[in-house]
């Protein structure tokens, strides 16, 4: 499986990074390995001074497709999530400062914590769906759907046009603003709505 990451979903976000709001999605990708074992702590990586949480919900490919029109990528996901799209902001800007690849920025063990889904069915408007991340019970970041630049169903075109998306993959939809830094001893908790959905220590 393979793990589809969306940058840039969030005007807000875009722009406290100090980035264009794009014209069409920012895609790039982690691999398996990237996933964190449940109820595992994630150990700060000893290559970054600048581990940061991105809270990102996350959707869940239910089978095969490629060139898939927006009018039917609906059917092509079953569940939504939440994630963390752990960044290691001081190498991903030297990595943008020099045009490198992002990969060790984003892409290193356990760098995408993934927390319970839910049926698709469950959510009444999936252009509205609340979600938001706490740390150490303090909210530091909130979203909504109705804030993203580029629909889910507009993210998974976009991308099967590069990339056949198969069942068990999974897309990370962007980050609303907010993102932060964190430190040995921080808990992370990302809710939907007011459902807590994934906890992640940093050790
Ligand atoms: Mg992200």
């Amino acid at each position: 499986m393979k793990i589809i990451c969306i940058g840039r979903n969030y005007k807000e976000h875009a722009r406290e990074l100090n980035n264009p709001v794009p014209e069409s999605p920012v895609f790039f990708m982690k691999p398996e390995t990237a996933l964190l074992p449940k109820r595992h702590p994630v150990f700060y990586p000893e290559f970054t001074q600048d581990l940061q949480y991105e809270v990102e919900l996350v959707l869940r490919i239910s089978r095969l497709g490629k060139h898939i029109e927006t009018r039917f990528a609906h059917t092509y996901y079953n569940a939504i999530g939440i994630g963390i799209d752990f960044t290691a902001r001081d190498l991903q800007a030297y990595c943008k400062k020099n045009g490198l690849p992002w990969e060790m920025a984003k892409s290193f063990d356990f760098s995408a914590p993934v927390g319970k889904f839910f049926p698709v069915e469950t959510f009444q408007d999936k252009g509205n769906i609340a979600f938001s991340l706490f740390k150490n019970k303090e909210i530091v970041q909130k979203g909504n759907t109705s804030e993203m630049i580029f629909t889910f169903e507009e993210l998974i075109s976009y991308v099967s046009k590069f990339v056949t998306i198969k069942e068990g993959d999974l897309i990370f939809t962007g980050t609303p603003a907010g993102v932060g830094s964190v430190n040995i001893g921080d808990r992370l908790d990302a809710f939907i709505g007011e459902e807590s959905c994934l906890k992640v220590d940093i050790r």
